[in-house]
């Protein structure tokens, strides 16, 4: 046993720990995550050693994660151990001293872009180990490496200017314990029931087991790194129970990986019911944001577009660093990025269940098809698939029955270049209005619009497959010429028919009617008004309440 040797920390490091040990940051919490996630790292490194190195020390013990807590003793304290690689003492230095890695390193230079000791970057950074930090008034790092003539060693520190280290007792076993010391304000994570509640939360599919006081803490598995060949669907089910906390079945579920131009594996499920559909609610994003098992963010608010905001599930992408940051640019480009994928793969899924399984796929349009419109009238970048997962009501279905634009466009008649629809309450009140006739006697499908988002998502989407998207109530539209009807003795002459426009022109210009016009668009209905305003009904009806 030589006597301690005294270390300073790095000036970056000095600086750092000053901030977390005198910032006011509430989720003190995440030390937990920052230190099961290491001893997680550290027990894969060594799992990885087994495969290539021989002889390596106490190479029979189960890989696991222990860790104990006691509020009885005057001195509250929390020790999280693991057998995973270990450090030798020079790796003691160079890992827990300075600013050689990642985590804390992003941590700085944020801090220096925003040129401010902003406390609230710990929470978005992590800070790694230095967490430990904001709960402890000590820490006490125990490692012995995989190294097999490498003496334990103790490193520790009050987390003021500098550390010490000293060999340990021969018998330490392979690995890292690091044995907190808990400020008497943070003696509530000395409790039992608090770090279970901690590690429930952050580390419930860490792939060793996760022991607290003896007790196992994480029995669910990863299911999303698993071969899905070798899952069974209620697996599937009941991982989406605890997940997301549903009592519901799920209604389809994806599950794929891939590795470029991420390496993602995710699963998402899409719930049975909307809980937005009665309007008491709006949903907020919930597909849980992990690395390598660890969670990162269980809300994450930029990950998905706004309009998936009903979908469940995991994002595990193994590119992510755990502490990564909605504040630099190329995190920020990153969580885009693995975005844009997740939200590609998700929409082709839905289009392979409209083509394999139509009635499921009516089902499940039923209750979310209002949040593939938003999305389809909102976001460009995702405009082209979603509106082909739109599904209408037209003037060839039967009543309930849907269809899809793509189908719309395959019934197209010769010389038709545009899709027409209708808004209207229900089929009844579109079909005993004036405006289908023109387009019935010309046999024309026509679109039945029943939501009032329809008109908003129709003038949005503004196209498909090259075709113009045009009301049946426009004035200008041009329909290919309808098959004349059969003389009539009991038709209005011209010079009848002239006088009788001028007369309702005159008559009805009081009442706001720009413009009266013969026309053969109708064959049962004397008269329908036409929409002559370009802009469209919402924006009308926009424009009256701000008017008010
Ligand atoms: P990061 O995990 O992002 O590298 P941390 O601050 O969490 O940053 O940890 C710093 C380094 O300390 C790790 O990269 C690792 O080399 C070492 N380390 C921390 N905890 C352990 C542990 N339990 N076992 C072995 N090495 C560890
Ligand atoms: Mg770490």
């Amino acid at each position: 046993q030589t006597a301690p040797q005294k270390f300073e920390f790095q000036a970056e490091i000095k600086q750092l720990l000053d901030i977390v040990i005198h910032s006011l940051y509430t989720e003190k919490e995440i030390f937990v995550r920052e230190l099961v996630s290491n001893a997680s790292d550290a027990l894969e490194k060594f799992r990885h050693l087994q495969l290539t190195e021989k002889n390596l020390p106490d190479d029979q013990r189960p890989l696991e994660v222990n860790i104990t807590t006691d509020d009885k003793a005057d001195e509250k304290t929390i020790t999280i151990a693991d057998d995973g690689l270990g450090m030798t003492s020079a790796e003691l230095v160079e890992n827990l001293g300075t600013i050689a890695h990642s985590g804390s390193k992003a941590f700085l230079k944020a801090l220096g872009e925003n040129g401010q000791k902003n406390a609230n970057l710990i929470g978005q950074f992590g800070v790694g180990f230095y967490s430990a930090f904001m709960v402890a008034k000590h820490v006490r790092v125990t490692s012995r490496s995989w190294r097999a003539d490498e003496p334990a060693h103790t490193w520790s520190s009050d987390g003021s200017g500098s550390y010490t280290i000293e060999t340990a007792p021969a018998d330490t076993p392979r690995g890292t314990s690091i044995a907190i010391t808990l400020k008497d304000d943070c003696a509530d994570f000395a409790g039992e029931s608090r770090i279970k509640q901690i590690l429930e939360h952050y580390s419930a599919f860490v792939s060793f087991p996760v022991n607290l006081n003896t007790k196992r803490i994480n029995t669910v598995q990863a299911l999303w790194l698993r071969n899905k060949n070798e899952i069974k669907p209620e697996e599937y089910t009941e991982f989406y129970k605890f997940q997301a906390h549903a009592w519901d079945e799920p209604r389809t579920h994806l599950h794929f990986s891939a590795d470029a131009p991420l390496a993602i594996n995710a699963l998402l499920f899409v719930p049975n019911e909307n809980p937005e559909r009665f309007g008491m609610t709006r949903l907020e994003p919930s597909v849980a944001l992990y690395c390598r098992k660890v969670l990162i963010d269980s809300r994450p608010k930029d990950l998905l577009p706004e309009w998936l905001r009903f979908l469940k599930g995991v994002v595990d992408c193994e590119d992510l660093p755990l502490n990564i940051s909605r504040e630099t640019m190329q995190d920020k480009a990153l969580i885009d990025k693995l975005g844009k994928v997740i939200t590609k793969r998700f929409l082709k899924h839905l289009d392979e269940l409209a083509q394999n399984n139509a009635d499921a796929y009516a089902d499940l349009y039923a209750q979310f098809g209002i949040f593939l419109k938003e999305g389809a009238a909102l976001d460009f970048t995702h405009k082209e698939q979603l509106t082909k997962l739109l599904r209408y009501e037209s003037s060839l279905t039967e009543k309930g029955k849907t269809t899809s634009l793509a189908d719309y466009v395959s019934r197209m008649k010769e010389g038709q270049t545009e899709i027409y629809y209708l808004i209207g309450a229900t089929r009844e009140s579109i079909e005993s209005g004036p405006y289908i006739e023109g387009f019935k006697s010309r046999n024309l499908e026509v679109l039945y619009c029943y939501e009032a988002v329809d008109d908003y998502v129709m003038s949005n989407v503004r196209e498909f497959d090259g075709k113009k998207l045009v009301s049946a109530d426009s004035a200008d539209l041009k329909l290919p010429d309808a098959p004349k009807p059969p003389a009539d003795e009991n038709a209005l002459s011209e010079t009848d028919t002239a006088a009788l426009v001028e007369w309702l022109k005159t008559t009805l210009a009081a009442r706001g009617v720009a413009e009266v016009k013969s026309s053969d668009r109708l064959t049962d209905s004397p008269a329908l008004a036409l929409n002559a305003d370009p802009m469209p009904a919402h924006m009308r009806r926009m424009m009256r309440a701000m008017r008010q």
